[in-house]
């Protein structure tokens, strides 16, 4: 059989050019060799949106368009709720036994992100462990590949760590450890120029983003903040303009062109924001023509959801039999 790929999103607002560059270009090249699953993580969505269900809920059905909109394939990969596979969350429960409350504090993913979210000192204890529970979604479908942006290295390595402790305290072979595939571009700057587009933050592009939004956050973009006359040279290194090109645009030699041009002095930053509008455009176009397309027939995207939710299931309660077996905890046959 086919080797197992899991990765997910959270359901906190529309994917965006990160998503995109980080995972789900990985993602639509491997559901062809590959049998995926792709998780809508509400659960874990909640673990800093416990107060605002609604945003999540209605956030869930916007990434599965996402999904169908850029070309992942219902046929090749099976999309699912996180929320409706209560045995997640039992393996969450026995893994936590796993990890000491020093080691979950030292993840720097989840350090940066309270950091970000201001939750210091008033962080939920949900929050703080969930990587456990991606530990759990991950290898409760026996995922041995895991397309992620470079943020996620760490939960990746956690969740091995994981594996290790649950195979010698419970049985070696039980559970599988995983590999993260990053892409080349590992990590999207912000429109801001600040490291990671990111939903929470207000700097992204969004995959269904209308042509005139589109056009209003290319020429908003940061850019070199030293580069004031059009004759100046400027850098292009911390430059997300240059990032989106290099993630974005075909033509690769046209992109060196302009690099050289730009660190001479001579190249406007209109002119070059209304080069990178069009090469992305060009790219969001027909993403967002599927999208709204889709979005028509909200029945569709349902039923996808919910077919991909019961196949799931199932993959995940036989893994739990074995699971319960392994700890002893199989009372009745
Ligand atoms: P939130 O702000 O709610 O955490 P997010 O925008 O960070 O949302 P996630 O749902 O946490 O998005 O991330 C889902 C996947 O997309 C992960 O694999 C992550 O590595 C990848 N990803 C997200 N943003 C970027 C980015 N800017 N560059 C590369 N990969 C990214
Ligand atoms: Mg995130």
């Amino acid at each position: 059989m086919a080797d197992i790929v899991l990765t997910g999103d959270r359901p906190t607002g529309q994917l965006h050019l990160g998503h995109y560059v980080g995972s789900l270009a990985n993602r639509i090249r491997m559901q062809d060799s590959y049998q995926q699953f792709v998780m809508i993580a509400d659960v874990q969505a909640l673990t800093d949106n416990y107060d605002n269900p609604q945003k999540v809920r209605e956030n869930v059905f916007e990434v599965a368009l996402d999904y169908l909109a850029v070309g992942l394939d219902p046929e090749k990969t099976t999309i699912f709720i996180q929320s409706m596979i209560p045995e997640i969350a039992e393996l969450t429960v026995f893994y936590l036994n796993l990890v000491t409350l020093a080691r979950v504090q030292r993840n720097p993913t989840v350090k940066t992100e309270m950091h970000q979210k201001g939750l210091e000192n008033r962080i939920p204890v949900g929050f703080l462990v969930y990587p456990v529970s991606q530990a759990a979604d991950i290898t409760i479908f026996r995922a041995r590949y895991v397309p992620v942006g470079e943020d996620q290295l760490p939960m990746i390595e956690q969740s091995n760590e994981l594996v290790r402790s649950f195979n010698r305290i419970y049985g070696e072979g039980i559970m599988r450890e995983a590999e993260a595939i990053v892409p080349k571009i590992a990590r999207l700057p912000g429109t801001d120029g600040s490291a990671k587009m990111s939903k929470s933050m207000g700097n992204t592009i969004y995959l269904g983003e209308s042509s005139d939004v589109l056009y209003k956050k290319v020429m908003g973009m940061y850019t070199d903040p030293n580069h004031v006359r059009v004759s100046d040279p400027g850098k292009v290194e911390g430059n997300p303009v240059f990032a989106y090109l290099d993630a974005f645009d075909p033509d690769t030699n046209e992109v060196e062109r302009l690099k050289e041009q730009y660190q001479r002095g001579g190249l406007g930053d209109v002119v070059l924001k209304k080069y990178l509008f069009q090469v992305l455009d060009t790219f969001l176009a027909p993403i967002r023509e599927r999208r709204a397309m889709l979005a028509q027939d909200m029945a569709y995207v349902k039923n996808v959801v919910e077919q991909g939710t019961g196949k799931a299931r199932s993959v995940a309660s036989q893994t739990m039999r074995n699971v319960r077996a392994a700890m002893h905890l199989d009372y009745f046959g």
